[in-house]
């Protein structure tokens, strides 16, 4: 198998480390791996080794470019081709899929350990899922400006409910929903979307949600790993058992509070 060193930041622990992984599905807390030049094919679902991370995370390649940064960015036009064709091929559709479909097999086998024959009403199972690019995609209108977004574009785009929906993860969804499982959402967009968010999500198919947590003006300082735990443990606290968090960015899935995290890809930016 062939394989990467990777300089990892530990943020936790204020250090960086020499990770080994598998060269196919890469990842950090902070910074990122990448595949730049990759073949438009789906990639493997497999483990993903983040460096200081307490929750195991199931994923693939998210496909970004490498642009040695560990700060929000989007792709761009120079990546447009690979993006494109990653897309146009079925490969990113796949790979979605793959994921979903490694996280439904994950559920069963988890309520069977942690709930046993205790009812769903007692053992209180949970999922949580991230919105954009998880549940939703703006994949069109990225594509429409050059693998960019400006910010008026971003909120016009929450406003109109341009985003598609994500078949595979909506499907997800509704299968821990028929198990009995309730459904978190939790995403980085603001509260003042609320409205907005809400009737979209149900205008693709999306619904039946326990609760839709997003940032307030008392967590949007806090970076999306450092809010995304901190919601997971008030789920928790409230006495719901996590299951599985889903997400696009490591920041989804990082940080504990989840029995596993699967990671889907996201060509198209990177959000730290
Ligand atoms: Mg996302």
């Amino acid at each position: 198998m062939r394989c990467i060193f990777l300089l990892v930041h530990r943020p936790h622990a204020g250090a960086t480390a020499l990770v080994i992984v598998p060269s196919l599905a890469l990842a950090v807390a902070g910074s990122l791996l990448l595949n730049a030049g990759a073949a438009s094919a789906a990639g493997s679902v497999q483990p993903i080794n983040v460096a200081g991370n307490s929750t195991p995370i199931t994923g693939v390649d998210q496909r970004l470019p490498s642009l040695g940064t560990t700060s929000y960015f989007t792709a761009g036009p120079g990546f447009a081709d690979e993006i494109e064709s990653y897309h146009d091929s079925g490969g990113y559709s796949s790979d979605q899929q793959a994921v979903a479909t490694a996280a439904g097999q994950f559920l069963g086998p988890w309520l069977a350990n942690t709930c046993g024959d205790t009812s769903a009403a007692m053992c209180r199972p949970a999922v949580v899922f991230d919105i954009d690019e998880t549940l939703i995609t703006d994949y069109a209108l990225y594509a429409a400006n050059g693998f960019t977004l400006p910010g008026n574009l971003s909120r016009t785009s929450i406003i109109k409910c341009s985003s598609a929906v994500i078949a595979p993860t909506r499907d997800l969804l509704r299968a821990a929903q028929k198990e009995g499982v309730a459904v978190f959402l939790i995403s980085g967009r603001k509260e003042s979307a609320r409205l907005a968010t809400e009737a979209c999500l149900r205008n693709r198919g999306v619904t039946g949600w326990q609760e839709l947590i997003l940032k307030t003006p008392a967590t949007q300082s806090l970076s999306n790993a450092a809010y995304k735990t901190k919601a997971r443990a008030g789920i928790e606290a409230r006495g719901w058992r996590i299951s599985y968090t889903i997400g696009d960015q490591l920041s989804d899935l990082t940080g504990g509070h989840a029995a596993q995290g699967f990671l889907l890809p996201n060509p198209m930016y990177y959000v730290g």
